[in-house]
């Protein structure tokens, strides 16, 4: 049974615009996210309980949602609204409760751009909403120019590897089902953009894998890559870094020594890895004229 729970409130507002994701706001139609990436940092103590496979309802999204909309207009604190910044905004059940579809009309009706982050091809469904938002959104006035639209559509990938991602991100599509979906996206006419997070020590982070990505997210209509490390979280039993170890010691034990040099005592990789991988992400985004920020 689907659990429901009520929230006081679905529309959380940043301090100041995110540089990455260009959001004013965050927004999750749902709490938590079947599609049970192992690597997932939403799981576990972090943010509680097993955040990252059970999922609920947020029974008072919409008519929580309009109250919120309608405060920040009297404020005239207009901004992106990032929508599936934390769990899935396109869960399967999505598809019979059509709560995000709800959430859209209501950004559509109030004109707030929007950038949807997903891994699902449900998102097809909502074109026709997302075209009028795209077409209707009031811009804060610095973006206007700058970005000309909108509605921004990100797809996150971890590896292009189908057997990789089959095992550390059980639930989700395929990575060429996203990628196929991007196309589609792209092809009606949206910006569209990867978000290569996390890219995987020893696994997805090669120059030939990181050029993969780069070579396949840029054909199918990709205007720019964000990217970053792996972060592991947490010692409690459902926790990322927990969940990640596991994971290494079942498929790659001969990494487990390896990504504990590499963390050290740290959540996330050293400085010099990060740098380097830095350096290569940028020197083969340039050879393939991808923006590793959205402006
Ligand atoms: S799709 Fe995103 S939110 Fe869902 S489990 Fe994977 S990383 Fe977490």
């Amino acid at each position: 049974m689907l659990n429901e729970i009520k929230v006081t409130s679905i529309l959380n507002k940043h301090k100041k615009r995110d540089d990455w994701f260009l959001g004013n706001y965050t927004l999750n139609p749902y709490a938590g996210c079947p599609f049970n990436c192992i690597y997932c940092y939403t799981r576990g103590s972090k943010y509680g309980g097993d955040h990252g496979s059970e999922v609920a309802l947020k029974a008072n999204a919409v008519s929580m949602l309009k109250r919120q909309l309608k405060n920040r207009i009297r404020r005239a604190e207009r901004g992106f609204i990032v929508v599936g910044s934390a769990a899935e905004a396109y869960p399967p059940i999505e598809r019979n409760l059509g709560v995000t579809r709800e959430i859209l009309f209501l950004i559509k009706r109030y004109k707030f751009p929007v950038h949807v982050c997903t891994k699902s091809s449900l998102i097809l469904r909502d074109l026709d909403v997302l075209e009028e938002i795209n077409r209707d959104a009031i811009l804060p006035d610095d973006l206007k120019e700058k970005l000309g639209c909108g509605v921004l559509i990100s797809f996150s990938f971890s590896t292009l590897d189908e057997k990789l991602a089959s095992i550390l991100e059980p639930g989700a599509p395929s990575p060429m089902e996203r990628l196929e979906t991007m196309k589609k996206c792209s092809d009606a006419g949206f910006k569209v953009g990867i978000i290569n997070m996390p890219v995987l020590p020893f696994l997805s982070d090669s120059s030939e894998d990181l050029e993969a990505m780069i070579k396949s997210a840029k054909i199918r209509g990709a205007e720019y890559i964000i990217f970053s490390g792996l972060t592991l979280y947490g010692d409690g039993p459902y926790d990322c870094k927990m969940l990640y170890y596991q994971f290494l010691e079942n498929h790659f034990p001969e990494l487990v020594l390896e990504y504990k040099k590499l963390f050290s005592s740290s959540f996330a990789p050293s400085k010099r890895y990060q740098m380097d991988l830095a350096k290569r992400y940028h020197e083969i985004s340039t050879k393939y004229g991808v923006k590793n920020r959205i402006i």
